[in-house]
């Protein structure tokens, strides 16, 4: 049956925003080391962080939120007594950077991107706190124990100072938001430019890892703590070329504009997570994409 695309958006925003979580069924809470010192670790609230312990500290990728914070410092002090040196924040928005001041109190500094930190300077959330460490440019590398981390800044994709993480004699990495496995796009694809989206995706094939820990993960439950491959980097990509696709088909047809999303099908991805209640919003914002131009866009890059 076709629904409404309002009835769509206000499901979604209720899954968001109200209820919490936005998966029906969450997976428990775990703790996985991935790689030698290197952990994968869910809240059971939808957001999976990751850390590295070494003879020197322990590093941490995604606080998420104070109460996330809490359960991964206790889940830490499960695995090793090694005080918590940094934690990590991927991008801007609040959903992934709250948490920082349970780390800072702990000891850690906080990391963060200079266009993720002056955005947060200047939209502050309630559970968010001013970074320890501001980093600009494209590349930075923390060294801790001797093992090193690469962040890399990868330029406009989604929202403001957006990093990949890269532990290269680990063959690790950590990828917020940028990659879902077995799930569509998020809901109206918030604050993504869907063409450096594309290419952004192209360069993180490229980087030194096998396996990531993706902030959002929809592989069945056994799978998840295991974090995602390249192998979900190529149908994101792929994913957002079908789309396109899909409906530039329809542009070509003369299908007017606001009847394209609900007539948008990609069978081939019916199995993935919210394909029924978000394939026609995001089919809405990317038809919008390809008529207006690319959105969001800074002259920074
Ligand atoms: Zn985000």
């Amino acid at each position: 049956m076709k629904r409404t695309i309002i009835r769509t958006i206000a499901a979604s925003m209720l899954a968001l925003g109200l209820t919490g979580p936005l998966q029906a069924e969450e997976p428990l809470s775990y703790t996985n080391e991935i790689a030698p010192g290197v952990y994968s670790f869910g809240g059971g609230n939808g957001y999976h962080s990751m850390f590295l312990v070494t003879d020197d500290g322990v590093a941490v990728f995604e606080t998420v939120s104070s109460a996330h914070g809490e359960k991964l410092i206790a889940a830490i002090g499960e695995v090793t007594d090694q005080p918590i040196k940094y934690a990590l924040h991927s991008h801007n928005h609040w959903d992934h950077s709250s948490g920082g001041k349970v780390f800072q109190d702990a000891g850690a500094e906080t990391v963060m991107h200079a266009q993720a930190a002056a955005w947060l300077a200047a939209n502050p959330g309630m559970d968010t706190s001013p970074p320890d460490i501001v980093w600009d440019g494209n590349q930075d590398d923390i060294t801790l124990g001797g093992v090193t981390i690469e962040q890399h800044y990868l330029g406009l994709n989604h929202g403001l100072g957006m990093i990949v993480y890269v532990i290269p004699e680990k063959r690790v990495g950590y990828i917020a938001d940028l990659v879902t496995p077995n799930r569509v796009m998020f809901s109206i694809v918030p604050d993504f430019n869907i063409g450096e989206w594309e290419r952004t995706l192209g360069e993180i094939l490229e980087l030194d890892f096998d396996v990531a820990v993706c902030s959002h993960n929809e592989l069945p439950a056994d799978q998840v703590p295991n974090g995602c491959t390249k192998t979900h980097v190529e149908e994101e990509k792929q994913f957002i070329v079908d789309v396109r696709n899909a409906i530039f088909a329809e542009f070509q047809k003369g299908t007017p504009a606001f009847e394209i999303p609900g007539v948008i099908n990609l069978p081939q991805y019916a199995h993935w997570a919210h394909y029924d209640d978000w394939l026609e919003i995001n089919a809405l914002r990317v038809m919008l994409d390809l008529w207006m131009g690319p959105y969001p866009w800074t002259p920074e890059g």
